[in-house]
């Protein structure tokens, strides 16, 4: 196993059926990635299995409280026998990007930690958790989708997930640019034809011409990643 993710959620049941299939699903089944969703309710020392409670101080909606995700953080810890880089889905997090995605396989066992309703209360993040990561400027009903974007993201990198490296190498934002345009047959749709240039069989011209497009498109669609003059 190369990578391992293990999720805090009131909701496992929605990562067992989105990410049993395709890719993910095939490393998990190989065995190169682990996603373990952790229901906090069977946490719960309420003898109504309760996880939330009414915020001090009023207002709206309702907070997660402290004592089951604790508790099902510590079974983590207690049978790895350290504390795993533990990330917080939050809205006011670092938002999310390809950089901290590789940042975060390179710690090979992660936590990530799904709020609801309101939230949860703000002394769990201080105790336990190393990081907020957001996935956007917008507000969602509940972490499992962003762990969910999250989790795709990272596994496409650990080695073995794809069929080459070179398959996540060339795609949109790992170089710092967008990826060139791709075709596939037929030759010609509506009078729509494929590039010549790409049924030329010269290797280096193909290549020197996806670099080209990928900077253009790049320049057309998302001037604001070419910041940086290494990118190309
Ligand atoms: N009251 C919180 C605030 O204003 O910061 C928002 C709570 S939100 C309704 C409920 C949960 O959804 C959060 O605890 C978080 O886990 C998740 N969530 C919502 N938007 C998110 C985003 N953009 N990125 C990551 N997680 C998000």
């Amino acid at each position: 196993m190369l990578m391992r993710f293990d999720v805090l959620t009131l909701f496992p049941d929605a990562f067992n059926s989105i990410m049993a299939d395709s890719i993910i699903g095939n490393a998990r089944e190989k065995g190169i990635i682990e996603i373990n969703p952790i229901n906090i309710r069977d946490y719960s020392s309420n003898k109504h299995k309760k996880v939330d409670d009414y915020p001090y101080g009023g207002g709206s909606g309702m907070v997660m409280t402290v004592q089951p995700i604790y508790d099902a953080f510590s079974s983590i810890v207690n049978s790895v026998g350290y504390k795993p880089r533990t990330i917080y889905l939050s809205p006011q997090g670092r938002v999310f990007n390809q950089k901290i995605a590789n940042e975060l396989k390179s710690y090979g066992h992660i936590v990530l930690l799904c709020g609801h309703y309101e939230g949860i209360d703000e002394r769990i993040i201080e105790e336990i958790v190393d990081e907020e990561i957001s996935i956007g400027d917008y507000v969602l009903t509940g972490g499992e989708l962003p762990a969910m974007v999250m989790i795709d993201c990272i596994s496409r990198l650990v080695p073995g997930v794809l069929s080459s490296e070179a398959a996540f190498m060339e795609e949109s934002h790992y170089n710092g640019l967008l990826e060139y345009p791709q075709y596939t047959r037929p030759y010609d749709f509506m009078g729509r034809k494929v590039p010549d240039i790409l049924l030329s069989g010269h290797h280096a011209n193909i290549e020197k011409w996806r670099r080209e497009q990928s900077i253009k498109r790049t320049l057309e669609k998302r001037p604001d990643l070419i910041k940086n003059e290494d990118n190309i």
